[in-house]
C-alpha cells in the first residue's frame, strides 16, 4: 500500500480515530456541503441486505478478466489480519451519479430523489475488490450538467478555500471532499470537464481517463460518447493507484478496450510538450499561473513546442450539440413509470410522463433536453447534429496529428479561478463558453489531467495536460516532474490530526 494511504487504512474500524474523523468531517460539511449522503457505517450494514438485490446484474454478467464478476459486490482479498488489497480499508467518496449498492443514487435530481440502485458500478466494485470502503455520495450538478455544483436540486457545495465561491462542477462534491481532506480520493465523472474543472478550483489532481479505458457500467448516462469515470486525489501516486485498480475491459461495457500503452507496459518518459499558440481570454491570475507552469515544465527538462490548433474554435458548438443530443435521448428513460419520481393524480399516461418530468427535472436539464431534441429533429439533423459530428472528427484528427509530433499537450483547465455562487458569479452561458479547454479531450476521447500549481490570491490554480489515447502513463510521469515545483496547497483549517 502507498505510504500516504497507510494512515487511512482501518480508520473507520478504530473507534478513537474514527470519532475524531467524524467530528472533523462534520465541521467541514457545515461549511462546504460536499456530501449528499455521508454514511461510513453503510459498508458493513449493507452487505447482507444488498446481496439478493445484486443477483439480476450478476446473472447478466460474464466473468471479468480476473475471473471475477465485475458487477458483484466487493470480495476483497483477505487474510487473518484482514483485507490485503492495495486499498485495504481505505475510505473514499463517490459522485452521486455512480451506482453503489446500499446507497441512494440521486444524480442531484428530484426525479431520482429516492432511487436505490440494485447494483454497483464496475469502477466502484473494482476499488471495493481492492478493499476500499465507500463512505458517502457526493454532490453534483443535476445529471452532471454544469460547472459549479449550484445546479444540484438538493444543496450547493462550496469551495474549501472560500465558502462564498463554488467548488466547480459537476463533480464539485468529490473535489471539495478531497481538498478538505475528508477522503484521500474520490470518484467523479467527466463528460466535458467535470472532474478536471472542480479539481482545478479546489487545488487537487483530477484525471479523466481515455474513453474506453474504464468501464461506464453503473454510471447514470448523460452523454454516453463523451463521458467516463475519473479520479480526484491529493497526489499523483494515489490517482495512478486508483486508476490502475479501475482500468480494464468489462463485459458489461462494450466500449471498454484493452488499449496499448497501459501504464507500465510501454512506459517511456515524455520528452516534449505542445503549447497551444494564441490562447486568449484567460483571467490574469490564470494566465500568470499557466505561464509559470509552462516554465516549470521546461525547467523539468521537457521541450516546449508551439502548436496551432485552429479546430479549438469549434470545440464548444460541437460539444454542446452532441452532449445535448445524447442527453435528450438518455434522459428519455425518466418517465415516472419504471422508476424515479412519479407525479400524483395523473389523468392519463401522457399526463403522468409530462408532469413527472416537469416536476422532477431542474431548469438546466430541461433546457438541454429541449436543445437536444431540437438538434435531432428530422430535417434539422444535417444542419446541427451531423455537422457537429463532422467537426468532432476534425478536432480528433487535428489532436491526433499534434500528438504524433509531441508527447503531451498543455492547456489551461478553465479561464477563471473559482467564481462566486449564484448570480454574482458566472451565468450559465458564460460557464458553457468557458468549457473550451476541457471539452476538447472528451470530443477526442483522450486522457487528460488537471495538475494543481499552488495558489494565487488565496485560490487554487492549475494546468491541464492531454496525451494520446491510452497514454495515461505520460500524464503521470509529467505530473511527477512538476510536483516538486508545486507542493499541494491546503485550505484553511485543513488537518491530518485524526489520522494519528
Ligand atoms: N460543464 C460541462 C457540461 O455542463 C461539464 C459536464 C460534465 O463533464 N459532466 O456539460
Amino acid at each position: 500500500m502507498l505510504d500516504e494511504l497507510e494512515p487511512w487504512s482501518g480508520l473507520l474500524s478504530d473507534p478513537k480515530r474514527r470519532a475524531a474523523y467524524e467530528a472533523y468531517a462534520e465541521g467541514w460539511e457545515g461549511r462546504i456541503g460536499a456530501f449528499l449522503q455521508f454514511s461510513p457505517d453503510e459498508p458493513a450494514g449493507r452487505r447482507g441486505a444488498g446481496q439478493a438485490a445484486a443477483k439480476p446484474a450478476a446473472r447478466l454478467a460474464a466473468a471479468g478478466p480476473a475471473g471475477r464478476d465485475p458487477a458483484e459486490p466487493a470480495a476483497a482479498p483477505t487474510t487473518e489480519q484482514g483485507p490485503t488489497g492495495a486499498l485495504a480499508l481505505v475510505p473514499f467518496a463517490v459522485k452521486d451519479n455512480i451506482a453503489v449498492e446500499g446507497f441512494r443514487m440521486t444524480c442531484g435530481s428530484r426525479i431520482l430523489e429516492d432511487y436505490r440502485p440494485p447494483y454497483t458500478a464496475t469502477c466502484v466494485a473494482r476499488l471495493q475488490a481492492e478493499g476500499a470502503l465507500v463512505v458517502g455520495k457526493t454532490n453534483l450538478d443535476e445529471f452532471g450538467m454544469g460547472s459549479s455544483c449550484d445546479n444540484s436540486a438538493f444543496a450547493r457545495t462550496s469551495n474549501p478555500y472560500d465558502s462564498a465561491l463554488v467548488a466547480g462542477g459537476s463533480s464539485g462534491g468529490s473535489a471539495a471532499a478531497v481538498a478538505a481532506g475528508l477522503v484521500p480520493f474520490a470518484l467523479g465523472t467527466d463528460t466535458g470537464g467535470s472532474v478536471r474543472q472542480p479539481a482545478n478550483f479546489c487545488g487537487v489532481y483530477g484525471l479523466k481517463p481515455s474513453y474506453g479505458a474504464v468501464s461506464r457500467f453503473g454510471l447514470a448516462a448523460y452523454a454516453s460518447s463523451l463521458e467516463g469515470a475519473g479520479v480526484l486525489g491529493r497526489s499523483i501516486d494515489v490517482v495512478e493507484e486508483v486508476f490502475r485498480a479501475m482500468v480494464g475491459v468489462d463485459p458489461l461495457d462494450q466500449t471498454t478496450v484493452a488499449g496499448p500503452g497501459r501504464p507500465g507496459t510501454e512506459a517511456a518518459e515524455p520528452k516534449s510538450v505542445g503549447v497551444v499558440r494564441g490562447l486568449g481570454g484567460l483571467d490574469p491570475a490564470v494566465e500568470a499561473a499557466y505561464r509559470g507552469a509552462l516554465a516549470a515544465l521546461a525547467d523539468s527538462g521537457l521541450r516546449l513546442v508551439e502548436l496551432d490548433l485552429p479546430m479549438l474554435d469549434y470545440v464548444l458548438p460541437a460539444y454542446y450539440t452532441i452532449a445535448t443530443a445524447e442527453a435528450s435521448a438518455n434522459l428519455a428513460r425518466y418517465t415516472g413509470i419504471a422508476y424515479g419520481r412519479r407525479c400524483a393524480g395523473a389523468e392519463n399516461p401522457d399526463d403522468l410522463v409530462r408532469r413527472s418530468r416537469g416536476e422532477g427535472f431542474g431548469d438546466e436539464v430541461k433546457l438541454r433536453v429541449l436543445v437536444g431534441t431540437f438538434v435531432l429533429r428530422s430535417g434539422f439533423q444535417d444542419r446541427y447534429y451531423h455537422k457537429a459530428q463532422t467537426l468532432r472528427r476534425a478536432i480528433r484528427d487535428e489532436l491526433a496529428g499534434a500528438l504524433r509530433e509531441v508527447d503531451l499537450i498543455a492547456m489551461p483547465v478553465f479561464p477563471t479561478q473559482a467564481f462566486a455562487h449564484g448570480d454574482s458569479g458566472m451565468d450559465q452561458f458564460q460557464q458553457k463558453m468557458a468549457d473550451k479547454f476541457t471539452c476538447t479531450a472528451n470530443l477526442a476521447g483522450l486522457p487528460a489531467l488537471a495538475v494543481p500549481t499552488g495558489l494565487s490570491g488565496g485560490l487554487p490554480t492549475g494546468i491541464q495536460l492531454l496525451a494520446a489515447s491510452f497514454r495515461e502513463d505520460r500524464l503521470f510521469s509529467c505530473a511527477r516532474r512538476l510536483a516538486p515545483a508545486f507542493p499541494l496547497p491546503e485550505p484553511p483549517s485543513f488537518s491530518r490530526e485524526f489520522l494519528r
